[in-house]
């Protein structure tokens, strides 16, 4: 059941005694790179003085910013020599922010991948198929490595060319899938296109969903159509990418690994701690990483504790389902808007389909909100006053939940754009 129990189930002081000890060897290291050594020296922090893991709140934060007016080798802490990775984040404005790994990091991350997928109940006998982009995107990379760690049969497939990654579930009878959400809708819908029944003609039984918000709705149509348990892996770049955080089988919250990372949750106005429990923005430090590692990473990503203990046994901190970044929230009309909003509303109508865009406009010098909706292909074969109908039933549903009224469009199944990645789910033509 563990992959680690020892470190999976270490009692909270013994825990916190790790972190202790491992945070002032990452600020020891830190303190290598030219980026944390100046930050040290004007602040005049010395970083053997810090006692306990409280006292990290007399470090500044490092943002998105420092990582870009660093690049790329300010926060390197050895030498170029013993490097052997790079990765870069998704981010498409400005400059790309990289990160370092030296073979060790490497291990440790596989490591934590393993014991994320491990928890799910992967064993070395199943056919795991990664169909995520391999390169600088995290997601290929570092869940290969934990697959092969763990030592199920991995198979590298990457992204697109839906029917020839069936087939390969076909040929190989792939029992676990890794995919981004926006990519398993698409894949649902190709399959009920060329008539698969994942139930007959496939043998998952295990689903990672990872690296883009989505909804508890999603998690429930990819589990109900393929017939798997789905999880919900949480990860971003900076902190190595997938491993960070993931559902244990409780599927109450994503244990994060607290021997890894130090957790912090601030009010990103603020940026003091909030209340246990409280939402805020997730705050994280590495503490096992030597190449480059990052302390008080400002993430951007809203996020709350859950209370208790998880009943699988394991101490670490359960994050609850993250539902988006600081900078994704929408103000329409005065009201404070998540994209993730639509989409929970959304999936819970049974006749709508598997994508939807939410555009912003500007009419009269107002701004306001249309949603793009894909429908199932059936409901176009009704007459008009069914699809009127259909269009009232999801304005209401939707007004409902955002307390504003977006135009509602029906569009066909495979006529809203697709990106390569992850899923972009808001285009905003107020500007245009
Ligand atoms: P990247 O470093 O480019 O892979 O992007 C990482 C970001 O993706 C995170 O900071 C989150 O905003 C988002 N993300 C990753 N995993 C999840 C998840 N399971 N749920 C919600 N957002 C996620
Ligand atoms: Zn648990």
């Amino acid at each position: 059941m563990y992959w680690d129990k020892d470190l999976e189930t270490m009692p909270g002081e013994a825990l916190a005694a790790v972190q202790l000890e491992r945070l002032q060897g990452t600020l020891q290291q830190a303190g290598k790179s030219p980026h944390y050594r100046k930050v040290f020296a004007d602040r005049g922090i010395e970083p053997g003085k810090i006692r306990h893991l409280e006292d990290i709140r007399q470090l500044p934060f490092t943002t998105k910013e420092d990582l870009r007016a660093q690049f790329p080798y300010g926060l390197l802490s050895v030498d170029l020599k013993e490097v052997v990775r790079l990765h870069s984040s998704s981010g498409t404005t400005g400059r790309a922010t990289v990160v370092f790994h030296n073979q060790k990091d490497i291990e440790n991350w596989a490591d934590l991948v393993s014991r994320c997928m491990y928890m799910t109940g992967v064993r070395q006998d199943d056919v795991f198929q990664n169909l995520t982009g391999y390169g600088l995107f995290t997601g290929g990379l570092g869940f290969h490595y934990g697959g092969e760690r763990l030592g199920a049969l991995t198979i590298p497939s990457g992204t697109g060319n839906t029917k020839r990654q069936i087939l390969l579930m076909q040929q190989f009878g792939t029992t676990v899938i890794h995919l981004i959400p926006s990519y398993a809708m698409r894949l649902m819908q190709v399959m009920e296109e060329l008539g698969v029944d994942p139930a007959v003609d496939l043998r998952l039984r295990i689903a990672f969903l990872g690296a883009e918000p989505h909804s508890e709705e999603v998690r429930q149509r990819v589990e109900g159509y393929f017939g798997v348990a789905a999880y919900n892996s949480y990860g971003l770049s900076e902190m190595n990418g997938p491993g960070v955080a993931f559902e244990c089988p409780e599927k109450r919250g994503m244990h994060i690994w607290e021997d890894a990372f130090l957790v912090e949750i601030v009010d990103p106005k603020t940026l003091e701690p909030v209340e246990t429990g409280q939402e805020g923005e997730l705050v994280l430090t590495t503490l096992q990483r030597e190449a480059m590692p990052i302390i008080r990473y400002r993430t951007s990503d809203l996020a709350r504790i859950l209370p208790g203990p998880c009943p699988c046994g394991r101490t670490h901190s359960r994050l609850a389902r993250i539902m988006g970044r600081t900078d994704d929230m929408l103000i329409i009309k005065g009201v404070n808007i998540f994209p993730i909003q639509v989409e929970q509303t959304l999936m819970e109508i049974p006749e709508v389909g598997q994508n939807y865009l939410i555009l912003l406009e500007k009419a009269d010098g107002m701004d306001s909100m249309r949603i793009q909706v894909e429908v199932r292909s059936e409901i176009f074969e009704e007459d008009m006053r069914y699809l009127k109908g259909l269009e009232q039933k999801i304005t209401r549903e939707l007004r409902n939940e955002l307390l504003i009224t977006p135009k509602v469009e029906l569009v066909q199944p495979n006529t809203l754009p697709r990106s390569q990645g992850k899923a972009v789910r808001v285009e905003d033509r107020r500007n245009a």
